[in-house]
């Protein structure tokens, strides 16, 4: 991953990488975080909505952002008072629980620095960070980042949890923090509400339960979200963005609902003022208008399930998807088939375990671009 940009290093003897400064050696052995983003047509990588926000929107942000840029020789209110409200509203209205305040949200700059202030105040060093892999491959980095001992488990072939190996795999390395992302990147899939409570309920007293649901908007319907945990356990955790469904990845804010208690460790360990006047407007602005944003997630999550369909029918295997991609193989070498997508103008994500991949549902001719494309490789390959 990443590769291409990384700082100036040498090598000395053995091949082994040297940095000139006195960096950390894990830092100096690994690559920055982020997809490789060649300008390509069809840009299928990285899980965005594929659709711009609407006139309106444009304009509510364009108001909002005047307003905030006549007091920007202060500092933003450091506390976000009226984002944190709107955000608790939109999440009553989503979930369809009805006990969420202010009081219980957190924001930050995108749900990985969300990630970063939990692990700041739950982890660090001789305290274990548990994740299921395949998973979201930045919770690891955090992880080394703040010194947070990482300890994987593992899901099943079919990228199912399966119960008795979570909770022995929990009981093996104690950790302060699980981190379940539901529905999981790069498969798709959502747990079970029933594995998500169970784990909750193993962990009480020991741990505390994130749950990162980035992707709950697109879940199936019936799915329901880890938000009804939130009542009767303070140990829980659940994670959201405005990155994926809500269209609005480039304003760059993640949020938390959990319990005061927890929301006020955040508040201890986050950088002074960390979400800008221009953040805040932005983000509120495009929460005026959660409908308008989130108008094509139903189209999305049809089109998600078309395009499961006709990748199971060319024969491949899919993961069971409640987000707004399909993981799909095996391909018996697939950084080939990544680089003949490429060549016909078309990215996807070469990530997680190996002869599979992850591509993001675009607008329909993307989408038909896409399975074109791959319909041509599988030909020139028989
Ligand atoms: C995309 C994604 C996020 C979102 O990150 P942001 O920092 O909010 O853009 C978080 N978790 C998972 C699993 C994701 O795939």
């Amino acid at each position: 991953m990443g590769g291409a940009g990384g700082p100036a290093r040498c090598r000395r003897g053995g091949g082994q990488l040297m940095a000139r400064l006195p960096v950390r050696e894990e830092i100096a052995a690994a690559a920055p975080y982020g997809a490789p983003h060649p300008p390509v047509p069809v840009r299928l990588n990285v899980n965005e909505n594929p659709y711009s926000p609407p006139p309106e929107v444009v304009e509510s942000i364009v108001r909002r952002v005047r307003a905030a840029g006549v007091g920007v020789n202060r500092y933003p209110d450091r506390d976000f008072a009226e984002l944190r409200s709107a955000l608790a509203d939109y999440l009553i209205r989503e979930s369809g629980v009805a006990h969420i305040t202010p009081e219980m949200i957190w924001a930050a700059n995108g749900s990985n620095e969300i990630m970063l202030h939990l692990l700041q105040a739950f982890g660090g060093p001789e305290r274990a960070l548990v994740t299921f892999e395949p998973t979201y491959s930045m919770y690891r980095e955090i992880a080394r980042g703040t010194f947070t001992d990482w300890k994987p488990g593992k899901l099943e072939a079919d990228f199912t949890l399966d119960l008795g190996h979570g909770i022995g795999h929990i009981d093996r390395a104690d950790p302060r923090i699980v981190v379940l992302a539901s529905p999981n990147s790069p498969t798709g899939t959502a747990l079970p509400f029933a594995t998500i409570e169970a784990i909750v309920r193993h962990v009480e007293g020991r741990a505390i339960v994130v749950v990162d649901e980035a992707y709950a908007e697109f879940r199936r319907v019936g799915t329901a979200s880890a938000v009804e945990l939130l009542e009767k356990y303070p140990h829980v955790a659940v994670s959201r963005t405005m990155s994926k469904a809500f269209a609005a990845a480039g304003v760059r804010l993640g949020y938390l609902a959990g319990d005061p208690e927890l929301i006020g460790y955040l508040r201890t360990v986050r950088l002074p003022y960390h979400l800008s006047a221009i953040t805040q407007a932005t983000a509120l602005a495009a929460l005026d208008h959660a409908g308008l944003m989130l108008a094509a997630v139903t189209e999305l999550r049809e089109r998600r399930d078309r395009l499961a369909g006709a990748l199971a029918a060319m024969g491949f295997e899919v993961a069971d998807s409640d987000a707004n991609f399909v993981f799909f193989g095996r391909l018996a070498d697939r950084h080939d088939v990544w680089e003949q997508l490429l060549a016909r103008g078309v990215i996807v994500r070469e990530v997680g375990p190996d002869g599979w991949l992850r591509v993001s549902v675009g607008t329909e001719s993307e989408t038909l671009a896409f399975l074109r494309a791959l319909a041509e490789i599988r030909k020139e390959l028989e």
